[in-house]
């Protein structure tokens, strides 16, 4: 008994269950050892071992069953828990759902009613989402609330920084839902839909059909809801629809740009509502997630790319992936009206991540970092290890990255003398909080602003 009988229970599995749900559950699954009737297997997270020991050790044991010819038993343990920090961060090896992999959510979709399908982007499917270690935990706990609504999970909390596939990953759970089950009702709604609505309702007179419609869904998807804040009466209201929902046994996903207990002037109790489910974060994706995000966008438009360019692209968009999209969309309609070849060389200068080609200089980062961090200049370029004087010199360092064309080592000169690993140290920084740090992202904002750069990160 070894690693190929589990290939071969793998791929009978595959032949029985779903694909998204083979890719998500069985496909991550390593074989440990087989011993005493015992097949040991590990799952890449305690999130998906808990999902396979719940939902599929039957299935797993009878198929193994077949395939040793004698009784077995399962035991899914954790890839290398020591580094696991459940529910918030991800172990390292990734999982990559190539364009291979396309499953017809989109044709099957003609089952949908059409109520719920003119509500949920036909792109915003699963086959088309690039799992990497950024939102690894997030894609399981969708396609976990997909498969089994209403059950461990709920609500189930998506959050993380702009441009990050949250409504992306929540509209794929209302596509899956309504291909597995056709006739569920699926409800759609961004949070300023709702208070529109109940603005409404209240003026005509109408709050019982509010509630009607409102309440009816099997499966809700509420977006952006950090829209909440300081909304007294729209919170009420939402307060009472998610606990009609929640004891209805509806499930419920909620989309966020921050965590619930972040969201400034959220009641006490619907924090702890949001709270009681599952929260899982999407950050910004790396390097390579980034590249497989490109490659697969590019081969679904029918366009090859060289891979420098794709790693150029990529490397040039970090902390966002509706601009790392946008920037790709632009190179190839770019191609197409120059009839100049998809090369680093003619693509790179229309890239400029500064938008229409404006350049900042040096100084001028530097001035208004200053004037928003409150920090001088001297500060930044001194040795100083002081919170304050750190931060604003790396958003300083990251800053001068994206505005200017200056190389690490200059960008190490400009702040007296910095080592460029120091100044790469700084990028890395900036680029993880800017997702996980609404404070030193709309900082950030603030000075993009005040500089007029990357106007298009803005929604
Ligand atoms: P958010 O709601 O977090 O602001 P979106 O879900 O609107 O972000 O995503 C922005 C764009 O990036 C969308 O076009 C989406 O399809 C795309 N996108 C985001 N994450 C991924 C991913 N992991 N794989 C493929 N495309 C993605
Ligand atoms: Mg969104």
């Amino acid at each position: 008994m070894s690693e190929e009988s589990w290939a071969k229970v793998q791929s009978s599995l595959r032949k029985n269950l779903s694909k998204p749900s083979y890719e998500t559950w069985i496909r991550p699954t390593e074989f440990s050892a087989f011993k005493n009737g015992e097949l040991t297997l590990i799952a890449p997270n305690s999130f998906s071992s808990a999902w396979l020991k719940n939902n599929y050790s039957e299935t797993i044991q009878e198929t193994a069953q077949e395939i040793f010819g004698q009784p077995v038993k399962v035991i899914v343990t954790v890839k290398d828990s020591a580094q696991e920090n459940f529910p918030l961060s991800e172990p390292v090896n990734s999982l990559h759902i190539t364009s291979s992999d396309t499953v017809q959510t989109v044709a099957k979709s003609v089952g949908l009613s059409k109520k719920s399908k003119s509500l949920l982007n036909l792109r915003y499917v699963f086959n088309r989402f690039v799992v990497g270690p950024n939102s690894r935990m997030a894609h399981a706990a969708a396609m976990a609330v997909a498969e089994a609504p209403g059950r461990e999970f709920n609500p189930l909390f998506i959050c993380g920084g702009v441009g990050l596939g949250k409504t992306h990953l929540m509209q794929a759970i209302g596509h899956y839902r309504l291909e597995i089950d056709p006739g569920a009702k699926v409800s759609y709604v961004s949070t300023e839909t709702f208070t529109n609505d109940l603005i409404l309702a209240i003026r005509q007179d109408r709050m019982q059909s509010f509630r009607d419609k409102y309440r009816a869904a099997d499966l809700i998807l509420v977006d952006d809801i950090q829209f909440l804040e300081g909304k007294e009466y729209t919170q009420e209201e939402f307060f009472h629809t998610f606990n009609a929902l929640h004891d209805a046994g509806s499930q419920i996903v909620l989309a966020s740009d921050r965590p619930p207990s972040q969201i400034p002037r959220l009641q006490e109790r619907l924090m702890s509502r949001f709270s009681m489910g599952l929260i899982a974060d999407v950050q910004a994706p790396d390097l390579e997630t980034r590249m497989a995000i490109l490659q697969k966008k590019a081969e679904q438009e029918r366009i090859g790319l060289p891979r420098d360019l794709i790693q150029f692209i990529a490397g040039r968009f970090t902390s966002n992936i509706r601009e790392l999209e946008g920037a790709l969309t632009r190179a190839i309609a770019f191609a197409s009206i120059t009839g100049l070849p998809m090369t680093v060389n003619s693509i790179a200068p229309m890239l400029d991540p500064n938008g229409q080609g404006v350049q900042v200089s040096p100084k001028q980062v530097m001035e208004k970092v200053s004037e928003v961090f409150e920090v001088t200049s001297d500060e930044m370029k001194s040795a100083s290890r002081r919170r304050p004087v750190s931060q604003a010199r790396q958003v300083g360092m990251y800053l001068m990255r994206q505005g200017t064309n200056l190389s690490l080592p200059r960008i190490g000169d400009e702040f007296g003398g910095k080592d460029h690993t120091t100044v790469m140290y700084a990028i890395d920084q900036v680029e993880k909080k800017l997702s996980s740090d609404p404070q030193v992202a709309s900082q950030v904002q603030k000075i993009r602003d005040l500089l007029q750069i990357d106007s298009r990160s803005k929604r």
